[in-house]
């Protein structure tokens, strides 16, 4: 599990687990004090007949930081990247953890700028759900750029799930 000291130093650079690159959204677990955290401005729905869920990118992240850290749903605590527990457990330095999370942010950035550039504007979705609604809208074929940034997004997409697998999820 990784210290209070590496969260401190590496998740303000980061972000990931609560910009919706990694997750589109949070289950609640038993236990969360689902008024507490409605009240802090969550928008929770029923997820399943159980489960009450928020969507992601959370409205509770700003500034590169949780705006209810010591109120966190249970979810939220008990998630330990893999990049945390490599460094945790020595087999990753801090300077070589860092240039992972700026490598994956690029690759987050490249892919919602070429959401963008196809028209998917809607920055308050989960990223995985811009892409597959970017990749439903028809192609006009006849539109050779279109056609290329829709390339261009798949390949971007690939490269990013495939760090995001190696270097945050374990
Ligand atoms: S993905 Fe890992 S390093 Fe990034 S904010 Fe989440 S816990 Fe911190
Ligand atoms: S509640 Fe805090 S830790 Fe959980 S997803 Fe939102 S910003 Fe991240």
């Amino acid at each position: 599990m990784a210290t209070a000291d590496e969260i401190t130093q590496f998740c303000p650079h980061c972000g990931l687990c609560c910009d919706s690159t990694l997750f589109a959204d949070v289950e609640l677990r038993a236990g969360d004090d689902a008024q507490k955290l409605r009240k802090a401005g969550l928008k929770l729905y029923p997820k399943t007949k159980t489960r009450l869920a928020f969507d992601q990118p959370c409205r509770c992240f700003a500034g590169r930081l949780c705006q209810i850290y010591p109120d966190r749903p249970k979810r939220c605590r008990a998630f330990d990247c893999g990049l945390l527990q490599r460094v945790a457990d020595a087999e990753l330095t801090p300077a070589a953890a860092l240039k992972k999370i700026t490598a994956a942010k690029q690759l987050a950035d490249r892919v919602r700028e070429l959401l963008r550039s196809l028209g998917q504007r809607e920055e308050q979705m989960a990223l995985t759900h811009r892409y597959a609604e970017a990749m439903a809208a028809p192609v006009d074929l006849a539109d050779e750029a279109g056609a290329e940034r829709h390339g261009k997004l798949m390949l971007a997409v690939n490269d990013l799930m495939t760090r995001l697998q190696r270097d945050f999820l374990r």
